[in-house]
């Protein structure tokens, strides 16, 4: 079954209004393949998607970084599901390990938000352990020592973890679920390496952080090969 390539730009706890505007506008002004050939799904800050949303081209997706575990209520700071879906925001990352290094979001605690997001109605970029609706989630596989080292995983590294990835969906879920099911990679990716990854045949996207705040990059990770 054929996977649709899918990139993935996390803006983490970045940004002022302008810069947001900025690259908003170099990614409206990519050339990039059309949307059946390329997913591009953009993460800024929570108190930015209504802005960027508003703004970015319509064949671009727009994703929340975090979001609560069930339905919201007296659960101060947090955003949950369905405010998401009332903002139309499709998509959400969830589990990404520096909130697990940081806030302590543990396997199950993060398994539950991605049925719960799932459940609702928004999709998920998950690294997870829990999941039931396979359809409508992305995983990310973003080694720890990758992320913001500027140390990216080797293209034979990456495409072994992705393969071994893929291998436990087909032994422990099933082979549609192994075959439809985007793997996608995080850490250190940019516009000079992304080319190399795409070309694995189990790596079908990326999670780019750094590189998605970069003007000058923004464009050629979108592109694969
Ligand atoms: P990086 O971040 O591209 O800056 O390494 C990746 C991520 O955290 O998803």
């Amino acid at each position: 079954m054929a996977r649709k390539f899918f990139v993935g730009g996390n803006w983490k706890c970045n940004g002022t209004t302008e810069e947001v505007k900025k690259i908003v506008t170099t990614l409206n002004e990519a050339e990039v393949p059309s949307e059946d050939v390329v997913e591009v799904v953009v993460s800024p800050p929570f108190v930015f998607l209504t802005l960027v949303k508003s703004l970015l081209r319509s064949d671009f997706h727009v994703a929340a970084q975090n979001c609560w575990v069930r339905k919201g209520g007296a659960f101060t700071g947090e955003i949950s599901a369905e405010m998401l879906v009332n903002l139309g925001i499709p998509w959400v990352i969830i589990g990404h390990s520096e909130r697990r290094a940081l806030l302590n979001e543990s396997n199950e605690f993060v398994g539950d938000k991605v049925a719960y997001a799932v459940s609702q109605g928004v999709k998920a970029i998950a690294c997870i352990e829990k999941v039931t609706n396979w359809e409508n989630v992305v995983l990310a596989y973003e080694p720890v020592w990758a992320i913001g080292t500027g140390k990216v995983a080797t293209p034979a590294q990456a495409q072994e973890v992705h393969c071994e990835l893929r291998k436990w969906l087909n032994d422990n879920v099933n082979s549609e679920v192994a075959a439809s099911t985007r793997i996608i990679y995080g850490g250190s990716v940019n516009g000079a390496n992304c080319n190399e990854l795409a070309a694995q045949p189990d790596v079908d996207g990326f999670l780019v952080g750094g590189a998605s705040l970069k003007v000058s990059d923004v464009p050629s990770f979108i592109v694969p090969l």
